[in-house]
């Protein structure tokens, strides 16, 4: 896999598109049930832009900071693209990423919870959020705890009144992430939750399998990233 040009993102995007179509067939879903968040952390705008021109429209920033250097360009070129926050978020960042996502993939703490109920009652901009689950426990990993989720999700719901619409989680690196995938959907499924984002680059075809309604691709679609400062 070579990832330096425009066109060979483009290329990566169909084959990872054409393997969404044939995971979503071999599981049963129907065509499109599965949608793809395009993540471009770290990449320039001229490696996105390719992917804009060929209609796609969803992508993931895990940094409020870099998003804000790079999408409001984009943004005002195509107006009805949707960003998605899928990084964590700072109770002192939470301003300008309600201005500036469309779904914030990282809802994981009380403090968190009211600062964004706070801002969207302030600014009128209702984003819907997802829950993250640190499914495996993970110390170092964000999340609420599996055992704190349920409580958690009801919280967000009626006391802060925020527009939870689903879960959202990373499973630990070296495991199998079936398990991971299947207590996600799970919860989900008690909680009447729509929305189920699970899957990257390294394990996305497991999670349409699993019940993933998107699925976060960056790797797979826009090459290796640098990796200096730039970790999950
Ligand atoms: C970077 C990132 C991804 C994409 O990972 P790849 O392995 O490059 O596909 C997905 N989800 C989150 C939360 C990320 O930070």
């Amino acid at each position: 896999m070579t990832d330096n040009s425009p066109s060979d993102v483009l290329d990566q995007y169909h084959a990872v598109m054409n393997e969404l179509a044939s995971a979503e067939a071999a599981a049963g879903r129907s065509v499109g049930a599965v949608q793809l968040v395009a993540v471009s952390k770290t990449h320039p705008a001229s490696r996105i832009l390719p992917l804009l021109k060929a209609g796609h429209r969803l992508f993931g920033e895990n940094r409020v900071q870099e998003a804000e250097a790079k999408w409001p360009a984009l943004r005002s070129a195509y107006s009805d693209l949707e960003l998605h926050l899928i990084g964590p978020l700072q109770s002192n960042k939470v301003r300008e990423a309600v201005a500036l996502f469309d779904v914030i993939e990282t809802l994981d703490r009380p403090k968190l919870a009211a600062a964004l109920a706070a801002e969207m009652s302030r600014s009128g901009r209702r984003l819907r959020c997802l829950v993250q689950v640190n499914t495996g426990a993970e110390p170092q990993k964000a999340g609420v705890l599996p055992e704190a989720a349920d409580a958690f999700i009801e919280d967000c719901r009626h006391r802060w009144q925020l527009p939870v619409e689903g879960l959202m989680c990373i499973p630990p690196q070296e495991a199998d992430p079936a398990p991971h995938f299947a207590q996600l959907a799970d919860m989900a499924r008690r909680h009447a939750l729509p929305m189920l984002s699970m899957g990257m680059s390294g394990d996305y075809l497991r999670a349409v399998a699993a019940g993933a309604t998107h699925v976060r691709v960056g790797t797979a679609i826009f090459g290796h990233r640098a990796p200096v400062g730039f970790g999950l």
